[in-house]
């Protein structure tokens, strides 16, 4: 039995979505700009799929720009709401590396960057945060960071954003389903991804409250000038009916993550008080474990020729021998980061499933000390 327990990377089809993504597909194929009827019924079911993502999030259709990916939404709010030169920014130190490496390219190109570290807890510092805003045009925190589930403080940093007058972006890629996320008033933009929904790769959006962000780019006048370029038809509406599917099957989804994921971390065994973020809100899929004495992508390599799929960091940077900068960022040690390993279930998990994987990997674990 293979188990699959990387959906902060990407989750597989979504059952509940796969015939009706099939069925929709085949008959809108038309560019969406264009006036006729084929045209016109392309159009009509982005706008569907925008009232469904919308809805999930508790936005409104009209606040939703539809991007390729949730780096490049990222990165619209980046560079779209900090387009002076020497522009103030301020990110949290565990951002995803559409944010942070993108804020060291803002930094090389004049604009201070000030970036905020979070706890070992996994919670960006609010005491920091606070003195890094003054004066500041935007600020970054995730909602629930991908490699640990960390749900960060928003209300607390909405205060503190509104109290220094800094406009809010929350990456809210990992929340949104997972976390039950909803858009905060007080935040000027959140991004999302359907990927991590079980939709296919291709397709996110940017949601945006009061002030639009600079266009990166100019072109056609799509999505109301925000995002120039003919719309992915396919990868919206399948982004629509994931979102519709969440908002009917959320709860249900998120209570077979969490049992998997606790019936995972209570069969550690001397590994469970090594979870990290295990005392802080969470999302209820993810579990990032530290196995002391073992390099995290060796124990990945050992539980995927037992079957399981999982990751080392996050798959953004899987295949780079550095050490997570999120864990880093968390003022882990270099050493302590190489061993950590992510664990992050999906909306069919069981308990079951959660069992044999901390079983493998205590198994995995042992056999590669003793090598
Ligand atoms: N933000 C977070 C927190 C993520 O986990 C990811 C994907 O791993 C992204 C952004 C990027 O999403 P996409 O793959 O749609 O660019």
């Amino acid at each position: 039995m293979r188990i699959y327990a990387d959906h902060n990377a990407t989750s597989p089809p979504l059952r509940e979505t796969v015939a009706a993504i099939d069925a929709l597909l085949d008959r809108r194929f038309a560019n969406p700009a264009s006036v006729h009827t084929a045209g016109q019924e392309a159009r009509a079911a982005i706008e569907e799929a925008r009232a469904e993502v919308a809805a999930l999030v508790g936005a409104r259709p009209e606040q939703l720009v539809f991007t390729a990916t949730a780096s490049e939404a990222n990165a619209l709010a980046l560079y779209g709401f900090c387009p002076e030169r020497d522009a103030v920014l301020v990110v949290s130190g565990i951002e995803h590396p559409s944010i942070a490496e993108n804020a060291k390219r803002l930094a090389a190109l004049g604009a201070s960057v000030r970036v905020v570290p979070a706890a070992r807890d996994g919670l960006v510092d609010l005491a920091a945060l606070d003195a890094a805003l003054p004066g500041a045009q935007l600020c970054a925190v995730m909602a629930a960071n991908n490699e640990t589930g960390a749900m960060q403080p928003l209300p607390e940093v909405i205060a503190l954003c509104a109290k220094h007058g800094v406009l809010l972006h929350t990456d809210a890629v990992q929340a949104a389903g997972k976390g039950g996320f909803t858009l905060p008033p007080g935040v000027a933009s959140a991004s999302l991804s359907a990927h991590k929904l079980g939709a296919h790769p291709g397709s996110a959006a940017l949601v945006v409250s009061a002030q639009a962000p600079r266009p990166l780019w100019a072109g056609g006048g799509q999505e109301r000038g925000l995002r120039g370029g003919t719309p992915n038809t396919r990868g919206i509406v399948g982004f629509g009916l994931v979102a519709a599917a969440w908002r009917e099957h959320g709860e249900r989804f998120r209570a077979a993550m969490r049992a998997a994921r606790d019936s995972f971390e209570q069969s550690l065994g001397g590994f469970q008080h090594m979870v990290l973020a295990a005392n802080v809100p969470r999302l209820p899929n993810t579990s990032s474990v530290l196995v002391p004495g073992v390099r995290g992508e060796a124990l990945l390599s050992a539980l995927d020729l037992a079957g399981v799929a999982v990751s080392h960091g996050s798959a953004c940077a899987s295949g780079s021998l550095d050490p997570s900068p999120v864990l880093l960022g968390m003022g882990l040690s270099e050493a302590e980061a190489r061993t950590a390993l992510r664990i992050s279930f999906g909306p069919y998990a069981t308990a079951d499933e959660g069992r044999i994987v901390a079983e493998k990997l205590i198994a995995a674990a042992t056999r590669l000390r003793h090598r």
